[in-house]
C-alpha cells in the first residue's frame, strides 16, 4: 500500500498503472474511515480495479461555524483499514496541493446544488465540495470514483459535476452502510454521548415510518408532517425532513411525480446528523 502526498507523485503513479492497463478508481474521503468508506473502496476493487483512497479534510466546504478544526482526524488508523481492505494506494495532499498560492477559481453550481436542503442551511458546501472533486478528478484522472449515497444531495451534485464538465471520471454510487440499530456509519457519530447515541437511530426509523406511509397511499405533505412531528418529540432539533425527486432533487408532491427520495437532517446534542433513503 503506497502513501501518496504530492500531485506529481499522484500522477506519476496513476500514468504507471494505467500504462499497465489498470483501470483507476478514485474513493474521495475526509478519513476518520470506517467500514462505510470501506465499502466504497470494495466496490472499487469489485470493478478489478486499481484503487486510490484521498485523504484531505477539504477547508472549503466547512462553514465558519462548523467542524472543521475539531475534524477527526486518524491517518495512521485509516492506513491499516485501506490495507486491510486491499486497497492499494492512499493519496493526502497536503492543502497547498489542492490549494496552490493564489487559487481563486470556483464553480458555481445550478441544479441539484441549489434546490435547498443542505444548501439552505450549509450555503457554501456544495461549491466547496464541487471544487475539490473536480480538482481531485483532474489530479488523478480517474475512470471511476465511488460516492457513498449516505450524503445523497453530494453524489447527485458531483454525478451532475462530471457530466456537465466532461471531466472523465464515471461517478459508481454506493449504498448507505449502517450500524445494527439502522444510524448511518459516519465519522461524526464519534461526538455522539452515550445517550444521544441511543437516540440517533430514531432518525432511520422515522424515515422508514414515513416511507411506508407514503407507499401505503399517505399523502407525502401528511407523511412528512407525521415523521417531522416524530423527529423532535424524540429530542431532535430538525434542520428539514422532504420528499424529492431522486434525480433532480425538486420537490414532489405525489407517488407519480416520480422516484422518491426521503432526506433528513437534525441536531442532537451538538451532533448534526444527514441521512436518506428510497421511497
Ligand atoms: P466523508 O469522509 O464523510 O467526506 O465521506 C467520504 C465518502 O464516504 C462519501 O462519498 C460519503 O457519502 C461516503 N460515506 C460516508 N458514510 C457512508 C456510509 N455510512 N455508507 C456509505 N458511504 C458512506
Amino acid at each position: 500500500m503506497i502513501v501518496l502526498d504530492t500531485v506529481n507523485s499522484l500522477q506519476e503513479h496513476v500514468s504507471a498503472r494505467k500504462a499497465e492497463g489498470k483501470v483507476i478508481v478514485l474513493v474521495p474521503t475526509m478519513g476518520a474511515l470506517h467500514e462505510g468508506h470501506i465499502a466504497l473502496v470494495k466496490a472499487g476493487l469489485a470493478r478489478d480495479a486499481h484503487v486510490i483512497v484521498s485523504i484531505f479534510v477539504n477547508p472549503t466546504q466547512f462553514g465558519p461555524s462548523e467542524d472543521l478544526s475539531s475534524y477527526p482526524r486518524t491517518f495512521e488508523a485509516d492506513r491499516t483499514k485501506v490495507t486491510a481492505a486491499g486497497g492499494h494506494a492512499i493519496y493526502c495532499p497536503a492543502a497547498d496541493q489542492i490549494y496552490p498560492p493564489g487559487f481563486c477559481t470556483t464553480i458555481r453550481l445550478e441544479g441539484p446544488a441549489s434546490v435547498g436542503l443542505e444548501d439552505k442551511f450549509r450555503p457554501t458546501h456544495f461549491q466547496g465540495v464541487a471544487t475539490v472533486v473536480a480538482k481531485l478528478f483532474a489530479q488523478s484522472r480517474a475512470d471511476f470514483a465511488t460516492f457513498g449515497e449516505k450524503d445523497y444531495q453530494q453524489l447527485q451534485v458531483v454525478t451532475r459535476l462530471a457530466r456537465d464538465l466532461d471531466l472523465g471520471t464515471q461517478i459508481i454510487p454506493v449504498p448507505t452502510l449502517r450500524e445494527s440499530d439502522g444510524l448511518a456509519l459516519s465519522s461524526r457519530n464519534v461526538y455522539l454521548s452515550a445517550a444521544d447515541r441511543a437516540t440517533a437511530p430514531t432518525l432511520h426509523s422515522v424515515l422508514q415510518a414515513t416511507a411506508e406511509a407514503i407507499r401505503s397511499g399517505r399523502s407525502i405533505a401528511s407523511a412528512v408532517l407525521e415523521g417531522s412531528s416524530a423527529i423532535k418529540s424524540a429530542g431532535f432539533a430538525l434542520d428539514y425532513l422532504e420528499a424529492r425527486h431522486a434525480s433532480s432533487l425538486d420537490p414532489v408532491a405525489s407517488l407519480s411525480d416520480g422516484p422518491i427520495r426521503l432526506l433528513v437532517a437534525a441536531k442532537i446534542g451538538k451532533t448534526r446528523l444527514i441521512d436518506n433513503i428510497a421511497v
